[in-house]
């Protein structure tokens, strides 16, 4: 069978009513296209009325989607998740801002750099670094080529990750030497209140059971662990600027978009606590959303948006600045604590 007649057999499911909250008040928003690798499918957007959860609808078949996850994504090229870990300025505020304000202990408090770091250890809370417990057990689901792991592991962690791509998975094990399961998260299976922390990094979006993935993943977290992850959020400024032309959007993987409410509610059932959301300070969304939006229609702003490297770092990046102080860029990261 030819590449393009696959495509032609891929079924769908309609959905009737909100996956969170079963309302039958769920609303079409907009269809768009593939647009991460121009594979064929154009795909549709419905928000539930009741609780805000946005969602793909008809949703491509479960057994159709590894269609879609070619390795022109990117996602599995282990060379591009190299332990780049950062110098320098950034290296120096990261470090103290871990050591001062997140438990970390690889070097000395300085009282001084605890007061000039505050302001900045919310841009570090969206990058997913844990409170620290020395020797610890950190769990990383969807860890791709064990970048963030071998972090955590040189700093005191006891590191375990899932990879559900083989190659990226073996790369992890075999060049990093480190604790990579190659299994789906649907597949993993740990031992109950195994974890001290739980982290995923723009996993959520692409499952097809997110609130369940959620219940089975508190089950592994010990009483008082940490569950930390990264999502697009819908109702950031790039989703409701751009629309069908986001970056974040990427249909049809991305399968679910959570509202802070769902979170809120799903989480508090679950049994966590201190439930926090800190927005991303990311301008590739504005960006790429605009080049989006320039190739769809050809209207020179979105060209200066999205390929002016001047008006990139002068306007663009001030501005998603701005917006992740105020709360209103479409990536979070959220915090919660089991009870
Ligand atoms: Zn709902």
């Amino acid at each position: 069978m030819s590449n393009s007649d696959k495509f032609k057999q891929i079924e769908f499911e309609e959905i009737k009513e909100c996956p969170f909250c079963s309302s039958e008040q769920i609303k079409f928003l907009f269809s768009a296209p593939e647009r991460l690798t121009d594979l064929p499918g154009i795909f549709s957007v419905y928000q539930c009325q009741e609780c805000g959860l946005a969602f793909q609808n008809p949703l491509v078949r479960e057994e159709y989607i590894g269609l879609y996850y070619t390795e022109r994504l990117g996602y599995y090229s282990p060379s591009a998740n190299k332990d780049k870990e950062p110098h320098g300025l950034k290296k120096f505020l990261t470090e103290h801002i871990l050591v001062n304000h997140l438990k970390y202990d690889f070097k000395k408090k300085n009282i001084f750099l605890l007061f000039l770091t505050l302001p900045l250890k919310r841009f570090l809370k969206t990058r997913i670094f844990p409170d620290f417990k020395q020797g610890g057990k950190f769990l990383d689901i969807g860890c791709a080529g064990g970048r963030l792991l071998s972090r955590m592991k040189k700093m005191g962690w006891d590191t375990t990750g899932i990879e559900m791509h083989k190659k990226t998975a073996n790369y992890a094990q075999e060049q990093l030497g480190l604790k990579v399961f190659n299994k789906r998260i649907e597949d993993a299976d740990f031992p109950e209140q195994e974890f001290d922390a739980i982290v995923m990094s723009m996993v959520l979006e692409h499952l097809y059971h997110p609130f369940m993935s959620l219940e089975k993943i508190t089950k592994w977290l010990k009483k008082d662990g940490q569950l930390i992850f990264s999502i697009p959020y819908f109702n950031g400024f790039e989703f409701n600027r751009f629309r069908g032309y986001s970056f974040g959007l990427q249909l049809p993987i991305h399968i679910t978009f959570l509202s802070k409410k769902v979170i809120k509610q799903h989480l508090t059932t679950l049994g966590y606590k201190d439930i926090k959301f800190y927005h991303q300070f990311f301008d590739r969304d504005i960006i790429a959303s605009a080049r989006n939006k320039y190739k769809d229609t050809g209207v020179w702003f979105y060209k200066i948006l999205g390929h002016n490297k001047i008006v990139r770092i002068l306007l663009v990046r001030p501005f998603v600045f701005l917006l992740a102080l105020f709360n209103k860029t479409s990536r979070i990261t959220v915090y919660a604590k089991k009870i």
